[in-house]
């Protein structure tokens, strides 16, 4: 069975979406083609196929860094493979293609660039399955062609039997059939994922004060990976320096710095030791780090693909994860610069506006970015800012009557920096040469701050009442819709920027929990202690949401360690014993128990049998023998599996045997308790589900 498979290689309880159906196409002998979003789970779709078919699966793979981080995750699971690329030398190459012969291997990475060296190799051996990973840099209609990747036709020509699959987190219809064209595979079966990623928060925020938001931001966060993206390379260079003065960990990343340097930064991001990347777009491509826990945008992005695949770099491991893009005017004028001189500048400019009209939205943010890529969602998502803090609307007619008048007594000649200073009757050498001091709208607005002048003329050209003239300078000018607001008093609706702040404020607060003494904080450091032993990225020993999972059902066996999400059988070998000790050492101090070890374990066991009798609960227990209530219910379940005389109904509410005894059907009986904690959205407790099973389970046994 598949299920167990996954269980034993990489730890996992149950498929992701569409991974089961794309396995079991691949054993029907079918080309696939995968779209799936960043972090959805693709690997898993042709690695576990390449264990379980007789020969080796090959895998074509863009990017150097990635395949060797793909290849050490692997082998940490307990499968053999390896990657071929011009970084190494012809030894190294001789071996693994000894390896190869010898059918040592079951996945082989290559470059594109290297696979007309291995061609007499290959075909000497069985060749299970091709994946043609990152596919979309086939096509010249994706965002990232690769010239070296046109070559691949012919694999479908030389190995007509061998099922293919090509994987991409790219959307588009027209890339989708040019990779199908370009790769032979017309009959592909194509699989497409829903793009939506609900644990990434989403957030837009005027562009003002940032480094004040970010430090903010960060607060809470002092241990979490994160990225600031920015549009310039000197920004991503002052602003690390920025949070290097206030005692962060962080570095800048972009083309311009010297290759070994750069190498440097991603290996410390990807081993935990570099908090922080300041980085331009240049940055993120070739990582697979799970635990990237937020990103930011310090500028806006030039569309929404980008954007989309940069916040997607966050929380590929399931948890939740923050974004954050800030919004300003002057990127959006600098980035419709950039968007004239190019080549094709319509379809920019359109892109452009699009990515604008996310910013600016006052509705669900996640419908805009959803419908972007072709899917409806009916329900709001309750994971964005304008989900959770709605801004409140405003009566803005008299702010916009003020705005347009402004406009019109300039004869439409002025930006909006100008308007603004004159609405707040600024005395700068621009002002007083021109005259504007005698205009009678100076100085008729001085009560409302500059920025907050900014956002609502930026609301006001949002809504179509004033346009900027991109090639004119960037000045204002009227539209119809103006008019109506001067002429025919028209009601304008304003988002309340006053609220909106506040709003903010109070949510930035309440995230300020400060950092704890928890079982967390020492896994996260046992996993470094160990990821730096064997040289690996700690994520690869085991990834945040398996961490989170060890905090809350606190194993202290091996039988209930193998139970997490997360743990194979190799990883439990490796390492479980280590992470089991640190679970008892960390529950003996909190409960402030002497440092005694237990000589004898089934002295421990009697102990707490005696209290049981005697009648105490669980929770009476665990204050009498200062352990944790997690550790009492173990030694219960013990002695009920010893033949000791305990009523398991004693320790759980009728009503909560029953809903377990009916999730059981619904799932199937499942092997693991994790498929029933989510079942119940992880409301009710590992130690209720394990004891309810008992129950149940002997039943089953004794009819
Ligand atoms: P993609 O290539 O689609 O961007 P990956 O294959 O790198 O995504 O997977 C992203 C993360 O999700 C990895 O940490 C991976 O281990 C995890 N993952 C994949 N499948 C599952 C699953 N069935 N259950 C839990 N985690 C999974
Ligand atoms: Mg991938």
């Amino acid at each position: 069975m598949i299920v167990k498979t996954l269980k034993e290689y990489f730890g996992y309880d149950s498929f992701r979406p569409l991974q089961e159906e794309i396995i079991n196409s691949i054993f029907k002998g079918q080309d696939n083609l995968v779209i799936m979003p960043t972090g959805g789970g693709k690997s898993i779709c042709y690695q576990l196929p390449a264990i379980v078919l007789p020969g080796f699966t090959l895998v074509i793979s863009p990017l150097i860094a990635l395949m060797k981080d793909q290849v050490d995750g692997l082998v940490a699971n307990g499968i053999s493979a390896a990657y071929i690329n011009s970084s190494q030398e012809g030894k190294e190459h001789q071996e693994i293609y000894q390896k190869l012969i010898a059918k040592e291997l079951k996945l082989l990475y290559v470059a594109p660039e290297s696979l007309s060296f291995l061609v007499t190799v290959i075909s000497q051996v069985e060749i299970s399955l091709i994946a043609i990973d990152e596919a979309h840099c086939i096509s010249a209609w994706g965002h990232d062609f690769r010239p070296a990747y046109t070559q691949l036709g012919y694999l479908r020509n030389k190995f007509t039997k061998t099922p293919i699959i090509a994987l991409t987190a790219t959307a588009d219809k027209a890339t989708r059939q040019d990779i199908c064209d370009q790769l032979n595979i017309p009959h592909a079966i194509q699989h497409l994922a829903s793009f939506d990623r609900p644990n990434l928060r989403l957030e837009v925020r005027p562009g003002n004060k940032r480094i004040e938001q970010i430090l903010n931001f960060l607060i809470d966060k002092p241990n979490d990976s994160g990225i600031i993206y920015c549009l310039s390379r000197k920004t991503t260079e002052q602003l690390a320096e920025k949070l290097q003065s206030q005692g962060y960990k962080a570095e800048a990343y972009h083309a311009g710095i010297e290759h070994q340097k750069r190498t440097q930064v991603q290996d410390q991001f990807i081993n935990d030791t570099l908090q922080i990347v300041c980085a331009t777009i240049a940055f993120g491509m070739g990582i697979d780090k799970s635990n990237v826990r937020w990103v930011i945008h310090y500028n806006l992005p030039k569309n929404i693909e980008g954007y989309y695949q940069e916040i997607g770099r966050a929380g590929r491991d399931s948890l939740p994860s923050y974004t954050l893009l800030f919004h300003s005017y002057a990127d959006v004028i600098q980035l419709q610069k950039f968007a004239n001189m190019s080549g094709n500048k319509e379809v920019q400019l359109a892109k452009l506006d699009r990515m604008k009209q996310y910013a600016d939205s006052l509705s669900c943010r996640r419908k805009i970015l959803l419908s972007y890529f072709g899917e409806l969602i009916q329900e709001d998502c309750g994971n964005c800012d304008v989900c959770t803090d709605p801004p409140s609307i405003i009566d803005g007619t008299i702010i916009a009557q003020k705005v347009l008048s402004c406009v019109a007594r300039v004869n439409e000649e002025e930006p909006i920096g100008i308007i603004i200073d004159i609405l707040r009757g600024a005395q700068n050498a621009v002002i007083l040469d021109k005259g504007y001091q005698s205009l009678k709208t100076y100085g008729i607005a001085r009560d409302i701050p500059w920025r907050d002048w900014q956002q609502y003329i930026i609301q006001l050209i949002n809504q179509g009442y004033i346009e900027i003239a991109f090639h004119l300078n960037n000045k204002l000018k009227l539209t119809e819709l103006s008019k109506k607001v001067l002429f025919n008093s028209e009601k304008v609706k304003l988002a309340n920027l006053a609220e909106f702040d506040k709003v903010k404020e109070l949510a930035i607060e309440e995230l300020k929990t400060p950092k704890k003494d928890t079982l967390f904080e020492r896994l996260r450091e046992l996993r470094l202690n160990l990821a730096r032993e064997a040289g690996i990225p700690a994520y690869q020993i085991f990834n945040d949401a398996t961490l989170r999972e060890i905090e809350q059902l606190k194993p202290t066996t091996d039988e209930e360690f193998i139970q997490i999400n997360g743990v194979g059988k190799l990883k439990m070998q490796n390492y479980g014993t280590k992470f089991i000790k640190e679970v008892i050492r960390f529950s003996e101090q909190k409960t402030n128990k002497p440092k005694r070890a237990h000589k004898n374990k089934g002295n421990s066991y009697k102990k707490t049998f005696e209290l049981y009798k005697n009648g105490l609960s669980i929770e009476e227990i665990a204050i009498e023998r200062q352990l944790a209530t997690s550790t009492i219910y173990t030694h219960i379940q013990k002695l009920y599996e010893e033949g000791e005389d305990i009523d398991l109904h004693t320790l759980i509410s009728k009503d909560d045997l029953i809903a377990v005894r009916k999730a059981k059907n619904t799932l199937n009986s499942p092997d693991a308790l994790r498929p029933y904690f989510d079942h119940f959205d992880q409301a009710m407790e590992y130690n209720t589900i394990r004891i309810a099973l008992t129950i149940i389970n002997d039943e089953v046994n004794q009819e």
